[in-house]
């Protein structure tokens, strides 16, 4: 891995075909949704009480609610850059069962743009969960390999840092196999901290997840999209208490919500939401209740 911020030199990668996409800039951005999982629907939404977020999100007999794993691919200036990689194929059977994980379709989602993997040039990991990184890896016998061995890996080294020693609070949620296969990608780019990385897109970071989350923010003059990773998973969790048990740290969480809504009103800002199997994207207004979701868009 190398420790510095700069991007590889400039590629020349195909251009995916498709007639009419959603651009900002000179970047078009697709929705990429790769598979289904489901979890817990309390530790999804925390301390709101079940009545309440039952009635947004509806939870299975087992009390778990579904998620999509759906990355955002930004193509553009020679560019395709896709934002995180799902949760893949690497996984035992037993964990399958208990993720009711569905078959893993990037490679069909990339070809319905006239793609394959070997087309990604770069690959921004809002984090390092498992079901952020465990996607770029497919299993060949019994070793680990990459699906994106041309891309250029980027990560906050803070996120690296503690997805290598995690604080016992979110342990399971970083699968050592994984984190050791990816640290030994030679194409491994840890950034330390906010930065434009590449003309029009911009990583904001948030700590309260996870230390080192990256937000990617594609933007030009006259629209703005947000990536909000696992700050908000799905579009039910503007609302600034519904955070989820999963984070380590609920009150900088809070403060982050509160950050990002705000700008989100002011600048007019696209959210995407990664996990959201309802929602792509929505925009956001001020009410009496606060800030709430305004306008739904779909890529
Ligand atoms: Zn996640």
């Amino acid at each position: 891995m190398q420790k510095d911020q700069k991007p590889a030199t400039p590629a020349q990668a195909k251009s995916p075909s498709h007639s009419q996409p959603f651009t900002i800039g000179s970047y078009s951005l697709f929705s990429l949704n790769v598979q289904e999982f489901f979890l817990d629907g309390g530790a999804m939404f925390g301390v709101v009480p079940k009545p309440l977020w039952e009635k947004v999100v509806p939870a299975d007999t087992l009390n778990r609610i579904k998620l999509v794993a759906r990355l955002l691919l930004i193509s553009g200036n020679g560019r395709n850059i896709l934002v995180d990689t799902g949760m893949g194929t690497a996984w035992s059977e037993k964990l399958q069962s208990i993720f009711s994980l569905s078959p893993f379709k990037l490679h069909e989602e990339l070809r319905r743009l006239g793609l394959t993997t070997h087309d990604i040039t770069d690959v921004i990991f809002t984090h390092l969960h498992y079901d952020h990184v465990a996607g770029m890896f497919e299993l060949q016998g019994d070793h680990l390999r990459s699906l994106f061995p041309e891309a250029t890996l980027y990560v906050q080294a803070d996120n690296y840092q503690a997805a290598c020693h995690p604080h016992p609070k979110e342990k399971a949620g970083y699968v050592p196999l994984f984190i050791e296969a990816l640290g030994q990608q030679k194409n491994l780019r840890l950034l330390n901290g906010e930065t434009e990385l590449f003309e029009g897109i911009s990583l904001l970071t948030v700590h309260g997840h996870t230390p080192g989350q990256q937000l990617v923010k594609v933007f030009d003059n006259h629209r703005t999209l947000v990536h909000c990773a696992d700050l908000f998973p799905f579009a039910a969790h503007i609302p600034i208490s519904w955070i989820m048990s999963y984070d380590i740290e609920p009150l900088k969480v809070f403060d982050e919500k509160t950050y990002i809504l705000d700008r989100a009103l002011k600048e007019s800002w696209i959210l995407y939401f990664g996990h959201d199997p309802m929602h792509e994207a929505a925009t956001v207004r001020q009410d009496q209740k606060g800030i709430v979701p305004d306008r739904f868009v779909a890529l």
